[in-house]
């Protein structure tokens, strides 16, 4: 096993068999109970090394009865996992921190093989998954209950918080193994059971951590992985005894798991698709805007959630952007995300690819100025790969579908409009309202944009505000079915249920019968 940066590196042995890079093609299996399960059928999908379009193993895909193995082993574990003292559970995550932090790169160089991203990009990835982990240590302050003392005579109440049993995670390819640590962690430790289905598209990442998991003493059953696609996820949308599901993909997926899970009577959280714009006010400082905007389009080849998708010029600030981001773009390298040199690495799969083309087709043939072109790029000793190169748009109108549509790809539109108001017209006219960002050096204008702007993510000079993990991520509007945003507080919200207790401990000044409805004496 070598780093990204080609220095061996130990590796973790479980890891090692299940890394694809480095043995015969298998299939990965599920992980039940702390081991791994094999496939019940030959259902299988296949995991391609999208730098050099190679399929380079095979995923299990689970049937329901699989599925209903992971939620009986998690609903086992769950008895007594759910009364284990908050030390025990956030002892077991304190080892996990360490173990991630040690595999960082091990991690980090699967999620470039099997997503694509470039391996700093990967390491980065890691880290902010990483973050919500260290939260998670610290749980015994975050659901402390409250207690209020003799609220009648003699008469205590308190609430208290308490797990809501097996949750399940559903989660998208863009972040395999930062997303599903936005749930398991902090699940776990408020003394929930966990079954997450990852993409089948980079599957393997989670199966490490699973093991890692295991190695910092996480009894049996309670963190699950199931693999598959539509019937592994609707059996979990179905299966009475799964409370919970939070979820994080696209818009259309997001509203059928939340509309499903809902009427299941199981609390969802379901994250959705984003087309999240960048504000450049004519005052901005241009050449920090035109880095955040390459930085914030192209990074991870557009294949995130919070990318920048649209810049909404004011006045005459293309004019001044549009070139800085031009040279910037001319200088940006390609290639496989092992390569140290490469900056931005391939889409996902290579149909993925041929829609962002079609997209970029769409946009020439719908009347918008194609300022650069990513769709004929060839990456040397790559031909096979699934790469489309950094694409601008200028004179982008909000009719177009590379305006309307989530592309998830490295093409950015440039809408030129007259005024502030304009930009914050066009803004709240989209359906998705995942992140924006506004880049001015005017305070005054900066602060009226963060307080009216109706989007669950603001940044000001900074792109891609993705929050801390004490805080709690999510959009708004189409960005976000339910109520409670991922991570941080509201994660522990959506993971504990409030009961509310009401005590007396029997004095014989008291005793006797009363029909009366009870009142505060
Ligand atoms: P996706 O919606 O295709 O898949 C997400 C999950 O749903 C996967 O596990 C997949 O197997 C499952 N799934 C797919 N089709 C299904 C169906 N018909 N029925 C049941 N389950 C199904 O998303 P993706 O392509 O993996 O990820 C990219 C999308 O995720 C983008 O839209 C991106 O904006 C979004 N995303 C959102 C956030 C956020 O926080 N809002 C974060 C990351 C990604």
């Amino acid at each position: 096993m070598t780093r990204g940066d080609g220095r061996a590196t130990p590796f973790h042995a479980e890891g090692e068999r299940w890394y694809s890079g480095t043995v015969a093609m298998e299939t990965l299996p599920h992980w039940i109970n702390n081991a791994p399960a094999p496939a019940s059928t030959d259902r299988t999908g296949d995991v391609y090394n999208p730098a050099t379009g190679e399929v380079q193993r095979t995923v299990a895909y689970s049937t329901v009865a699989d599925v209903d193995a992971a939620v009986r082993a998690a609903s086992e574990a769950a008895v007594s996992w759910r009364v284990s003292s908050i030390a025990k559970r956030t002892r077991v995550l304190f080892a996990y921190r360490e173990l991630v932090e040690r595999h960082r790169d091990d991690l980090a160089k699967m999620l470039t093989l099997e997503h694509g991203k470039v391996f700093s990009d990967a390491q980065g990835e890691v880290q902010r998954g990483l973050e919500v982990v260290e939260f998670a240590c610290g749980l015994a302050d975050l659901t402390k209950g409250m207690f209020s003392e003799n609220v009648s005579t003699e008469v205590d109440t308190y609430s208290i918080r308490q797990p809501v049993g097996v949750v399940a995670g559903i989660t998208p390819f863009n972040f395999p193994a930062m997303v599903p640590m936005w749930m398991y962690p902090i699940a776990i430790a408020c003394g929930n059971t966990f079954v997450l289905k990852p993409s089948e598209r980079d599957p393997s990442v989670t199966n490490f951590c699973a093991t890692l998991l295991k190695q910092a003493g996480l009894p049996d059953g309670v963190f699950n992985i199931v693999h598959g696609d539509k019937v592994a996820v609707d059996r979990l949308l179905e299966h009475p005894d799964v409370g919970a599901v939070s979820f994080v993909g696209s818009t259309p997926i997001a509203r059928y798991i939340y509309e499903t899970g809902t009427k299941h009577g199981k609390r969802v959280q379901a994250l959705g698709g984003a087309k999240n714009h960048m504000v450049v006010l004519p005052d901005a400082d241009m050449e920090l805007a035109a880095d955040a905007a390459v930085g914030a389009a192209y990074g991870s080849a557009g294949e995130r959630c919070m990318a920048i998708s649209v810049l909404v010029c004011v006045g005459d600030a293309a004019d001044k952007l549009l070139p800085k981001i031009r040279e910037r773009i001319a200088a940006l390298k390609v290639g496989n995300g092992l390569d140290p040199s490469s900056q931005m690495g391939p889409l996902i799969t290579k149909e993925h690819a041929a829609k962002v083309r079609g997209y970029i087709d769409a946009g020439v043939k719908e009347g918008a100025e194609l300022l650069a072109d990513g769709r004929s790029l060839v990456v040397k000793d790559h031909e096979k790969g699934f790469f489309v190169g950094p694409t601008l748009f200028d004179r982008v109108s909000p009719t177009m579908s590379i305006y309307q549509d989530e592309i998830f790809g490295p093409v950015l539109s440039t809408v030129r409009v007259k005024t502030y108001d304009e930009a914050v017209a066009l803004i709240h006219a989209h359906r998705y309202a995942n992140g924006v960002a506004i880049f001015t050096n005017d305070g005054g204008a900066a602060r009226k944009f963060q307080n009216e702007i109706q989007v669950g993510m603001v940044g000001v000079n900074v792109p891609i505000p993705v929050p801390m993990s004490y805080y709690s991520f999510g959009g708004w509007k189409q960005s976000l079915f339910g109520d409670l945003h991922i991570y941080g507080r509201d994660g522990v919200q959506f993971y504990t249920r409030n009961k509310n207790v009401i005590s007396r401990w029997p004095d014989p000044r008291f005793r006797g019968v009363d029909l009366g409805f009870p009142q505060n004496r």
